[in-house]
Parts: structure tokens; C-alpha cells; sequence
């Protein structure tokens, strides 16, 4: 199978009634951890690459691998998803190396950092979406901002400063096209994302209830949305990391998400604490220890369990063989006969 295109697993995800999860990489054996899940659990999946992880893997070894893991897991429907495009420049450097999916994350002006006005996100995100659409690549946009920095990414605001207005939402939605939106709701990227267990006075699942009933067909867009178990935590801090106690989105709301529209979840956080607790662990255990496939074997595993559990809990589990990959080009066309 080749890659697929986002919006085709969406589209079949919406059918469903399932979300699916959104898990970033950087490097070979964060893919193999993903693509052995999704087998194990017969899932479609999408991964994700931020403009950070294109230029540590360097463009061409990730498209490659990417087509490895199709060679290898042809019953495996995959879309390649760019994290976070800061502009229209990044997203078509993504289309033109093959990605199927993009995100062109306007809610920031193009420096990833300053919140950009709503006319600046609508015109970057439009344009984005013309040339996309043109050749089947699915477009996510953003609207409102997200609480953290990751990836160097984020305007590093409180996560309540700029939560999703349902109203600019429809409007956002009507005057770009987007494929799929991400909402503000409270979450924070990076792995501190609560200071305490959240309620709905800091993650706010009521504004998702509220946009997805406006924009029913609009697939919706949880980032920030690691759960950062406490026993991944434990395992870093009992092998000498120091990560101070803090909590993540827990699995029940973003299953309540995906009761209302939420069918897309970006986890990164989970994965680089499943691998990271991992290795630290093998090392102080066998400090004689200097193979690199000593410690990578436990992480790969690690952060593929963590990964087998989110598919599971998101819904995706078993609906690998449920359709039949459709070409960019048809998809294109789609797009240009108003179908999609
Ligand atoms: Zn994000």
C-alpha cells in the first residue's frame, strides 16, 4: 500500500464513530515502534513529522523509511502528516516530498511563536489549502493557540489565554476549506501540561461539544493530547531523570472528544517518555553495557506498547482492512468537483 491520504482515514473514521491517533517521529525506530502497533492491532494510523524532526532526520532518510514501512506493512493504511507547518513555504516543501497531509498552523505568524491575528491565519491557511487540495493533500488548520512550547514550537502562552471562540470557528471553517481544525481547549504541549489532575475548569471538553455541534462535518483536532501516565514518569525519575510531577489529558475525555467530532489525537509526549524511561533504565542497569541495539530494542518496545494501548483506547484498532487505499489524484479530483 502507499500512503493514503489524511482525509480518507478521517472520512472512514468519522463513518466509525472512532478517532485515530497522530503519533510524531523522529528517527527509524519510532516508526518501526508505531507501524509493529498498528499491526499488532490491525489499525490505520497517521504519523506525524514536525519542521524540528524533517531537518534532524534530514527530508530524504524519513522518505524513505516512510517507504519502507509501506513496503513492509502493506495492510497498514498510513498517512505522513506535517506537525505544525509555520507556513505556506513549509507545507509545500512537505507536499512536494510526499507527504499526504499537512498542517499550516496560522494561529502563529510564521516565526512559530507570536499569536497572529484571525485575517493572517484565514489568508495563510486559504492558501494552503488551493495548492493542497489541487493535488489530494488533506489540510488541517488551527484556531486559537495552545498552551506550551514543543519543538521549539508554541507561542509559550498560558493555555487558557487563547481558547477556540465557536463562532470564529464556523467562520474559520466556511472561508478556508480545511480538512480538519485544530481547537484550543486548555492543553499544553510538551510533557507539562497540568500542575494538577485536570478538571474542566483548566481543559475545557464543553467548547469541543459546542464546535462540533456547529461543524458537524468538520473533523476536529485534539493536540497536546499525551495522557504522561505517572508510571512512565516514575520509571524516568526512579533511573535518575528529574521530571517534576505533572499530568496529562486523560484517556476518558479525549474518548469524549471523540464523541463529539474529535477524530484526530496528537500524542508525542507518551512516546518520548515510554523510550527515554526505557533506555535509562537498561543503562543503569548494565552500565557495562555500550550497544546501541541493547537499549534501542527496550525503547522501541516501550513506546510501541504505549502506543498499542492509545489505539486501542481511541478506537482505531481493527479497521486496517476496512477500505482500499484512493490515489491523491482521485482524491484531487474530489476536491475539484465539490465531492469533498
Ligand atoms: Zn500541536
Amino acid at each position: 500500500m502507499s500512503l493514503v491520504s489524511m482525509r480518507q482515514i478521517l472520512d472512514e473514521a468519522f463513518k466509525d464513530g472512532y478517532g485515530v491517533g497522530a503519533f510524531n517521529v523522529n528517527n527509524m525506530e519510532q516508526i518501526q515502534a508505531i507501524m509493529e502497533a498498528a499491526k499488532e492491532t490491525k489499525s490505520p494510523v497517521i504519523i506525524q513529522a514536525s519542521r524540528r524532526a524533517r531537518s534532524y532526520t534530514n527530508d530524504r532518510f524519513l522518505y524513505h523509511l516512510m517507504m519502507a514501512a509501506t513496503e513492509l506493512y502493506p495492510e497498514i493504511p498510513v498517512a505522513l502528516h506535517q506537525d505544525h507547518g509555520n507556513s505556506p513555504e513549509t507545507c509545500k516543501s512537505a507536499v512536494d516530498m510526499g507527504f499526504t497531509s499537512v498542517m499550516i498552523d496560522g494561529s502563529l505568524e510564521a516565526d512559530g511563536k507570536t499569536p497572529a491575528s484571525f485575517e493572517y491565519n484565514v489568508r495563510v491557511t486559504r492558501e494552503v489549502v488551493e495548492k493542497a487540495h489541487e493535488r489530494g493533500v488533506t489540510v488541517e488548520g488551527e484556531l486559537g493557540c495552545l498552551g506550551g512550547i514543543e519543538d521549539g514550537h508554541g507561542a509559550g502562552v498560558d493555555a487558557m489565554a487563547h481558547l477556540t471562540d465557536p463562532d470564529q470557528a464556523v467562520e474559520f471553517v466556511k472561508r478556508t476549506g480545511v480538512d480538519a481544525l485544530a481547537v484550543a481547549i486548555g492543553t499544553s504541549h510538551g510533557v507539562y501540561k497540568f500542575s494538577r489532575k485536570p478538571d474542566s475548569a483548566i481543559l475545557d471538553m464543553d467548547r469541543i461539544i459546542e464546535i462540533h455541534k456547529r461543524l458537524p462535518k468538520t473533523y476536529l483536532v485534539m493536540h497536546g493530547s499525551s495522557s504522561v501516565p505517572k508510571e512512565l514518569q516514575d520509571i524516568i525519575n526512579a533511573y535518575g531523570g528529574k521530571l517534576k510531577p505533572t499530568w496529562g489529558v486523560p484517556i476518558k475525555e479525549i474518548q469524549l472528544g471523540i464523541q463529539h467530532g474529535v477524530r484526530k489525537i496528537n500524542v508525542d509526549t507518551d512516546s518520548r517518555l515510554a523510550m527515554t524511561g526505557a533506555i535509562r533504565k537498561y543503562l543503569t542497569e548494565h552500565p557495562e553495557e555500550f550497544d546501541l541495539r541493547s537499549y534501542l530494542k527496550p525503547a522501541r518496545e516501550a513506546m510501541k506498547k504505549v502506543i498499542i494501548e492509545r489505539m486501542r483506547s481511541f478506537g482505531q484498532a481493527g479497521h486496517a482492512s476496512d477500505y482500499d487505499p484512493i490515489p491523491l489524484s482521485v482524491m484531487a479530483q474530489r476536491y475539484s468537483n465539490g465531492e469533498l
